[in-house]
């Protein structure tokens, strides 16, 4: 496994040069562009297969989108979190705002997009930001079986200096009453979310749990129940690539996640989590040389479940 996944990093590397670095949040800017790791947890074996530059932490990005969404779901149900975000694909960029005021529903398509994902964030319970911060980041740690998680300040501050966009959306969620309390609050934990630090190992660990009904693998715990895993491998289909979703499911056909900092978190059900790391991005803000590495092994390993 070692050996094969060495061979596709090779082959994909030069895909690097055809995309770029986020630039839009400036400390995203200064990074290499033609790194490029994989890891692979195989939850049969529990092992884990690494090449590459798999050991490079980067930040989380959009991929805590996730996380957040698991907590969110744990702790108020399903019933709440989809009365404040709806369940169905965008088509549009990740951060997209016309839909916002053109939608019936006066909510936000789905969980993945940024206008959803700070929707969810909203919900996390808790006295103050710095306690909701903790429980984001404790739960992190334990379904990455990393207990070492912790935030790049540079990023947070950088995005937050910038993140205009974002400023944007979310008050115009609080407008429509989709989150209420201070928005600049909320939008400080979901910077910080945002940018909390990992490896394509612990990504990859975070997929193996989905791949694994919500049980660690690695010590038998259950994380999140069936249901709720189940919940977030078919966001991961159909929403967790944005407007890229659709070429990937035919390309690669498993369950993912992308991010702006060059992650991709996979589970493969049954069988393997997967994470990959190429901060070299395509127009849709997903890692280029990673969805090669990607569409190779699924060819290879014959894993699309489609
Ligand atoms: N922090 C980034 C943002 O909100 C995350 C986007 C992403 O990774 N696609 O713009």
């Amino acid at each position: 496994m070692k050996l094969l996944l060495k061979k596709l990093v090779d082959q994909s590397r030069e895909w690097s040069e055809y995309g770029n670095v986020a630039s839009y949040i400036p400390e995203l800017a200064k990074i290499n562009p033609d790194d490029l790791g994989i890891s692979l947890y195989d939850i049969k074996k529990n092992e884990i297969y690494c090449a590459g530059d798999s050991g490079i932490k980067f930040t989380i990005q959009s991929i805590s989108k996730i996380i957040t969404l698991m907590l969110a779901l744990n702790e108020n149900g399903e019933d709440e979190v989809f009365s404040k975000v709806g369940k169905e694909p965008t088509g549009d960029p990740f951060n997209s705002i016309i839909k916002l005021e053109t939608y019936s529903k006066k909510k936000p398509f789905n969980p993945m997009i940024n206008a959803g994902a700070i929707a969810i964030t909203s919900l996390i319970k808790g006295k103050d930001n710095s306690e909701k911060f903790a429980k984001i980041l404790n739960f992190f740690k334990k379904i990455s079986g990393n207990n070492k998680l912790v935030v790049d300040n540079k990023v947070f501050k950088s995005e937050k200096e910038t993140g205009d966009r974002n400023r944007s959306i979310a008050f115009f969620l609080k407008s429509l009453g989709v989150i209420s309390g201070d928005v600049n609050d909320v939008l400080d934990l979901y910077f910080k979310q945002c940018s909390i630090m990992v490896s394509s190992k612990d990504i990859a660990r975070v997929g193996a749990v989905l791949s694994n009904g919500g049980v660690a693998p690695w010590n038998g715990e259950e994380i999140i129940s069936r249901h709720i895993s189940k919940i977030i491998n078919s966001f991961m289909v159909t929403c967790g690539l944005y407007d890229g979703s659709g070429r990937f499911a035919i390309q690669v056909g498993i369950p993912a996640k992308s991010g702006v900092g060059g992650g991709i978190l996979c589970s493969v059900p049954g069988k393997y989590g997967i994470g990959v790391y190429g901060p070299a991005l395509n127009r849709r803000g997903n890692s280029i040389a990673g969805i090669e590495v990607l569409k190779k092994l699924s060819q290879e390993l014959d894993l699309s479940i489609f």
